[in-house]
């Protein structure tokens, strides 16, 4: 199989990290964590293991850090043992070529998305599920740190892996191999909109849109129609595609924050050697980017009671004024990964509830898909999903498998 995967020892680590400041090329060379590689195809390491041949992937935000090795070794999830390789690539779509003779939700010829972690429960076959698998946020169980005995090998950067059945959800055929590579992402978002669902009448800020944002807008629309969202964007294109979408006002990365918050909220506005603060604000603020400065900016943007979800993935320490939590009973809260929710009274996954939503139209998913690459030109795919000013970039997506290559 061809795939490909980060080596992460720390030598490499610390030696990309010096020679990336000085160039871009450091993270694509033979020293780099990042490897594509033809590996001998693994054989099916359990019965309730299937073999999956990628049609298409997204390119996340994640990945890009992992590759851009955009991270501290002094935050939290380092302390977590870690495997020395990663397979990269989770927003696939794919067919199933191979199933285990104990696989029973799955058919070879059915065509997937991935939606589970390998090392939950669910996928260890754990009899007992912990509390997080047992409510359906599989993200978080509470073993996916202990050793396993088999280990996914092959992602979606690549011709195709094997995993669990139980990490696989199948895809209905109205969507095309474009919005199935959406739904993740969509699932997240939907996720993130009911941490903090918004109100009749509330004020909610989206702070930043990658395709996450552009998401974002529309789940919390679907949920609530008769709220009110703002769109802080960086770029005066993703301004336009984020009213598209349903935010009713947008302002811009570089315009004052403060005053804007003002004008749209009516809060008032305190300064005092440029030291600013808000009394009143937006009910909700989702930091889709989550860096110091928009975590310091979203804590002091939000009113009195009101709630700042935590989407945006940021593997660094920040230095954040903490105090409008107290100050004002601001909620800081986060947001990560999929879960199980109940919509019109029925209970299902938010990865269920993207797809439906989708073919329903209420996530219009027409154009996020902005650039496709083969993998081979996989430096330049890193590249353009990078830099969104130069390139537009929404959603980068690999066009995989074998009727793409011949072609
Ligand atoms: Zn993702
Ligand atoms: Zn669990």
């Amino acid at each position: 199989m061809k795939t490909m995967y980060l080596d992460l020892s720390l030598p490499r680590l610390a030696l990309t990290r010096a020679l990336g400041r000085i160039s871009r090329a450091a993270y694509f060379a033979p020293t780099a964590p990042l490897h594509l590689a033809d590996l001998p195809d693994p054989p099916l390491p359990a019965r309730d293991w299937v073999r999956v041949r990628n049609r298409m992937c997204g390119i996340c935000g994640s990945d890009l850090h992992q590759i851009f090795v955009d991270a501290g070794l002094d935050v939290a999830p380092v302390a977590l043992p870690s495997h020395q390789r990663i397979y990269l690539g989770h927003e696939m779509v794919g067919d199933v070529v191979e199933v285990g003779d104990a696989v029973r939700d799955l058919r070879v010829g059915d065509r997937v998305v991935r939606w589970g972690r390998a090392d939950d429960c669910r996928a260890r076959g754990r009899a007992e599920l912990c509390p997080a698998c047992a409510r359906g946020h599989r993200v978080l169980c509470e073993f996916a740190s202990e050793p396993r005995a088999h280990h996914p090998i092959g992602g979606g950067f690549g011709d195709s892996f094997i995993t669990p059945a139980s990490t696989l959800l199948r895809v209905p055929d109205a969507l095309s191999d474009a919005q199935a590579t959406l739904v993740e992402p969509a699932a997240v978002a939907i996720h993130a909109a009911m941490r903090r669902p918004a109100q009749p009448g509330e004020r909610v800020l989206v702070l930043g849109v990658g395709v996450i944002g552009f998401l974002l807008i529309q789940a919390i629309r679907a949920l609530q129609p008769a709220c009110e969202i703002t769109a802080l964007t960086q770029f005066d294109w993703q301004a336009e595609r984020a009213r598209q979408y349903g935010a009713q006002h947008t302002f811009l990365a570089r315009d004052d924050g403060f005053a804007e918050t003002a004008r749209l909220t009516g809060a008032r506005l305190y300064e005092k050697r440029g030291n600013r603060m808000l009394l009143g604000g937006w009910d909700v603020v989702f930091d889709v980017v989550g860096i110091e400065a928009t975590l310091n900016n979203a804590l002091r943007w939000a009113r009195a009671g009101g709630t700042v979800v935590l989407v945006g993935v940021n593997l660094r320490r920040m230095k954040l004024d903490v105090t409008p939590v107290w100050y004002q009973e601001v909620n800081l809260i986060g947001a990560v990964g999929s879960d199980v929710v109940t919509w019109n009274g029925e209970s299902l996954s938010t990865f269920e509830l993207a797809m439906r939503w989708m073919q329903e139209g209420r996530i219009d998913s027409a154009g996020l898909v902005t650039h496709r690459f083969p993998l081979d030109e996989y430096r330049r795919a890193f590249l353009v999903a990078a830099d969104k000013r130069r390139y537009r970039s929404v959603k980068v997506a690999f066009e995989l498998g074998d009727d793409k290559a011949a072609a």
